[in-house]
């Protein structure tokens, strides 16, 4: 692996020069700049892991490619244990950076595109899967980070790609000429976009034959002309942006992944990194693919960044002297079971995992549907926990300068003190991180990253076999399974 740690990481996206844009000013050094540094921190530990004896197992992976030792973030999965170690792997990362890290979304991409561009090949007769392993390969032994970039911006919601009044709502082909295609359009909520080295394009929805022109997969670099990036905003980030490390709650690191909007202003790609060009038939097996992986992820997390919250509520309860109460135990122990349930169905969708006609193993889709719905539902049940046991001071506290002013700073220290041998820092710090774990952006991750709830409760429905359960029900009851019966579904 070419990079081989967080400080070659850095130093290689000094490297490059993408064109990105926040608060209206261009960011010239991403791994400096005070907005974007905590999320290139996050991406770091992914390969900072890689190099500790205790968590290799977990962060490399032999590549089935090549055979040599890669980051597990860029390897197909091979087996059961491949998807088992990738959710061990997330949980720690996310306890270590308490925040999103990003690294995934390319990886769970890579693994979609893998196995689709075998069975397009194999329908059609193109060569994707070779031009896709010959870009997997470099971005293997660089171990080079890739966004995984599929929601478009989508406009009207009520219309198709090829319907909306303006086309560029969804990304598509402009031009194509004999070495490659021109794309435009944009990708919107691009987590670790400005701190990748890659992007891989993927459709954002299954579509039918009268929109080929939106039915491309392909590989651009970051930096490449046309690209235009543009950095989100967060709850707090002006606290991060002033360096106010206590204010921020989690100085070192950010309150999500770190988004932008990448456009495409006519942006060239050659042939050799073109994975999928108008097979609109396998643009739903593509998606699909893709919102397993990612599914199957958030009870892992997720679950790392619950780990935490539950941690700092307990040590906050101590400091405020209410740990023994008999309810914050069971709200405490409430949190647990949530945090492990999600974890369960984690590990459940990739025990239950299958391989794919290229050989490339997926997860079960129905559980990672579910793993998913549950995040929607749980990561807010226990900030809602958190923030009961936790009390008001955390949205009502003062700032980090009346705490050490010459003329306040007494004030905030006696009537901000919790039990005696505890300093009132320590209390302010905690509080302040379980702000940023609960409040604004934090918690719409959990929500909509990786598909909206009903994105979910619809692929549930659909693979619930209801005609098979009605089949059993009426076995049961004695009821003969009539030829003619109406339809059970
Ligand atoms: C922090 C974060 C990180 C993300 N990172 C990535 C990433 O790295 N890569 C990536 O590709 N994507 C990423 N996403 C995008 C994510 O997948 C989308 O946010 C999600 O699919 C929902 O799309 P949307 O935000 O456009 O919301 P919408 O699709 O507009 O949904 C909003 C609501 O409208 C409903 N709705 C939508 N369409 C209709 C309709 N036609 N009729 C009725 N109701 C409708 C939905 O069910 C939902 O309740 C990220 C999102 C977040 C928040
Ligand atoms: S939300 Fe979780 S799965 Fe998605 S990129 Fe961030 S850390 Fe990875």
């Amino acid at each position: 692996m070419k990079i081989k740690n967080g400080a070659e990481y850095m130093k290689s996206l000094r490297r490059l020069k993408p064109k990105i844009y926040y608060k209206g000013n261009r960011i010239e050094d991403v791994t400096r700049h005070p907005a974007t540094a905590p999320h290139v921190r996050a991406a770091a530990m992914t390969y900072a892991l890689a190099g500790k004896p205790e968590y290799r197992d977990l962060a490399t992976a032999t590549s089935h490619l090549t055979g040599r030792t890669i980051s597990r973030f860029t390897h197909v999965h091979q087996n059961i244990e491949d998807l088992i170690k990738k959710i061990k792997l997330l949980r720690v990362l996310g306890q270590k950076t308490g925040t999103c890290f990003q690294r995934c979304v390319g990886f769970d991409g890579i693994n979609a595109v893998y196995s689709v561009a075998y069975e397009i090949d194999q329908k059609y007769g193109t060569d994707y899967l070779k031009r896709f392993t010959s870009w997997l390969i470099e971005i293997q032994d660089e171990n080079r980070m890739v966004v995984g970039a599929m929601t478009d911006p989508k406009g009207d919601r009520s219309k198709g790609p090829a319907q909306q009044p303006d086309p560029d709502q969804y990304l598509h082909v402009v031009e194509r000429r004999s070495d490659g295609v021109v794309i435009r359009g944009a990708k919107l909520h691009m987590t670790g976009a400005v701190n990748s080295h890659d992007i891989l394009v993927m459709p954002t929805t299954a579509l039918d034959e009268n929109s080929t022109d939106y039915a491309i997969v392909c590989a651009v670099p970051i930096d490449a002309p046309g690209i235009t990036m543009i950095f989100g905003r967060q709850a707090g980030d002006d606290r991060r942006d002033k360096q106010e490390w206590i204010d921020s709650g989690k100085p070192r690191f950010g309150i999500v992944g770190g988004e932008a909007v990448i456009a495409f202003e006519d942006v060239f790609v050659p042939n050799e990194r073109i994975f999928m060009n108008g097979e609109t038939d396998f643009t739903g097996m593509l998606v699909y693919r893709f919102a397993a992986h990612h599914r199957a992820n958030y009870g892992a997390c997720k679950t790392g960044l619950m780990d935490v919250l539950t941690g700092a509520v307990s040590y906050l309860a101590q400091i405020q002297g209410a740990a023994k109460g008999s309810h914050i135990r069971d709200k405490v122990t409430e949190m647990i079971h949530l945090s492990e349930t999600l974890y369960s169905s984690s590990v459940a969708c990739s025990a239950e995992g299958v391989p794919t006609p290229s050989g490339a193993y997926m997860v079960d889709t129905m559980l990672a549907n579910v793993c998913k719905q549950n995040v929607t539902r749980f990561h807010f049940e226990v900030a809602r926990l958190a923030t009961d046991i936790a009390g008001g001071f955390i949205a009502t506290m003062p700032s980090q300068y009346d705490l050490k002013s010459e003329d306040v700073g007494h004030l905030v220290k006696k009537y901000f003190m919790g039990v005696s041998e505890i300093p009132v820092e320590d209390r302010i710090k905690i509080g302040r991180l379980i702000e940023a774990m609960t409040g604004g952006t934090a918690m719409v991750e959990s929500m909509h990253g990786a598909g909206s709830p009903q994105a979910q409760r619809i692929m549930i429905f659909r693979e619930g076999k209801l005609a098979e359960k009605i089949k059993l029900a009426k076995a049961l009851a004695g009821i003969p399974q009539r030829k003619k019966a109406k339809k059970d579904s």
